[in-house]
C-alpha cells in the first residue's frame, strides 16, 4: 500500500477514474493530503469512495514516534515510515519564517567522514510521498505557529542519488494544489554529482542548489569526503557555473570549518581562487561534533576571521548561524535513529 501523498493531482484524478468516481474529487482528495488529514478527517468525501481508497491506500506516509526541542526553538523529530524504518526532521523557526529540513534517504551513502548520517551506510531510497509528508506533518503542527515557509534538503541522504524521487518531491511541494512553496524559498544541498546538478535544471527546476564544498583542493578534499575520488572540484564548479547560466540563480557554498584543517590563509586563498567567476555566496559552517569522528571546530574568533579574509579577497561569505545543536538536530547530527535524549520526549 502507498500512501496519497505518493500521487501528483494527474495521477490521482487517474486513479478515483479508475476507482469509477468522478474526476473532480482528486481536487477535493488533494486539499486533504495538503493538510495532512487522517481518513476520519475527509468529511466532503462519499463514504463509498473512502472505502474503495481505504483498500489501495493509506491516508498518512509517516507517524511521529518522538520529538525533542532544542533552547533555540528547533524541533527535531522523529518518525516512522510504514515499513517501520525511522527517518529525522527539524523545525527551525525563524523571525522571517519558518523552515523544515528534510531527509531524502534512510542513512545515506556517501560517507563523508564528518557526517553522522552516513556512519551506517545507506538502508533505502525515500519516496517522494515520504519526503512530502515530512513537511505536511509539520506544517500541521505548527499551523499556530505560521505553519511552513521555506524547505531545505538539508537533513539524512544524498538528494542528487535519489533523483527522480527528489524530483517529483519538489514538483509536489511547489504545486498550487499542493503547499505551494516557491522555488525561491527551497534550498537543495548536495555533495556534488555533477549529472544531477545538470539534471535539476534540464528538468525545471530553480531552487537555491548548496554545494558541500568544504575543501578547496582535490587533495584535501578527498581527505574528508569519498566522493571527492570520483568528481574534482573544476567539474563542480562547472556544473554549478551551468546551473546559475540557466536558472539565474546564485549558487551557496557551504563550507564547514574543520580546526587546522581547512580554516587557514592558504585555504582562503585557494577559495578565492577555484570560486573566481562563479555567483555564488559562501556559507561558513562551523563543525558540529559527532561522536564518530575526533575532528573539531575552530574557535569563533578563528571562524570569523576566514569569514573576514574571503570577503577581504572579494568573496561573499558568511558564517551560518546553527540550530538545534543541543538536541543533535543541526547539520550533520542527523542519523536515523532512535534519540538517546527520549527522556526529553513531550
Ligand atoms: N547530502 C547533502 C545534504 C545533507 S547535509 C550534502 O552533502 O550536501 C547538509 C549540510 O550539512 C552539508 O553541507 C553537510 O556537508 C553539512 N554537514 C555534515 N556534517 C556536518 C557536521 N558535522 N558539521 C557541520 N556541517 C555538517
Amino acid at each position: 500500500m502507498i500512501a496519497l501523498a505518493e500521487h501528483t493531482l494527474d495521477e490521482l484524478s487517474e486513479a478515483v477514474q479508475k476507482l469509477g468516481e468522478q474526476k473532480y474529487r482528486a481536487k477535493q482528495l488533494m486539499r486533504h493530503i495538503a493538510a495532512y488529514d487522517s481518513f476520519d478527517e475527509y468529511t466532503d468525501i462519499p463514504k463509498s469512495l473512502i472505502a474503495k481508497l481505504k483498500e489501495c491506500y493509506l491516508d498518512r506516509a509517516l507517524t511521529e514516534q518522538t520529538r525533542v526541542t532544542a533552547s533555540d526553538g528547533a524541533v527535531r523529530y522523529l518518525f516512522r515510515t510504514a515499513d517501520g524504518d525511522l527517518i529525522e526532521s527539524v523545525f527551525l523557526p525563524h523571525d522571517y519564517g519558518n523552515s523544515v529540513c528534510v531527509s531524502c534517504q534512510v542513512g545515506c551513502g556517501m560517507g563523508c567522514t564528518f557526517c553522522a548520517s552516513g556512519h551506517y551506510g545507506l538502508q533505502r531510497n525515500l519516496t517522494a510521498g515520504e519526503i512530502l509528508s515530512q513537511v505536511l506533518y509539520i506544517a500541521r503542527d505548527k499551523r499556530s505557529e505560521g505553519g511552513v515557509n521555506k524547505i531545505v534538503m538539508m537533513g539524512s541522504g544524498e538528494p542528487l542519488a535519489n533523483y527522480d524521487n527528489t524530483l517529483k518531491f519538489l514538483r509536489l511541494v511547489n504545486a498550487e494544489y499542493g503547499l505551494n512553496i516557491g522555488m525561491r524559498s527551497i534550498s537543495l544541498s548536495t555533495c556534488g554529482l555533477p549529472d544531477g546538478i545538470r539534471a535539476l535544471y534540464r528538468d525545471g527546476i530553480t531552487c537555491t542548489l548548496s554545494l558541500s564544498l568544504h575543501a578547496a583542493t582535490d587533495e584535501k578534499r578527498k581527505k574528508i569526503m569519498r566522493i571527492a575520488e570520483k568528481y574534482t572540484v573544476k567539474q563542480l564548479i562547472a556544473a554549478l557555473a551551468e546551473y546559475f547560466r540557466v536558472t539565474g540563480r546564485r549558487v551557496v557554498i557551504e563550507y564547514i570549518l574543520i580546526g587546522g584543517f581547512n580554516d587557514g590563509e592558504s585555504d582562503a586563498s585557494a577559495l578565492k581562487n577555484l570560486l573566481k567567476g562563479l555567483c555564488c555566496h559562501v556559507n561558513l559552517i562551523p563543525l558540529n561534533k559527532t561522536e564518530y569522528c575526533d575532528l573539531n571546530a575552530p574557535s569563533k574568533k578563528r571562524a570569523y576571521a576566514f569569514c573576514e579574509k574571503l570577503n577581504g579577497l572579494g568573496v561573499s561569505a558568511s558564517v551560518r548561524r546553527s540550530m538545534g545543536s543541543d538536541v543533535a538536530g543541526a547539520c550533520g547530527q542527523l542519523k536515523n535513529r532512535t534519540f538517546e535524549q527520549a527522556e526529553h520526549t513531550e
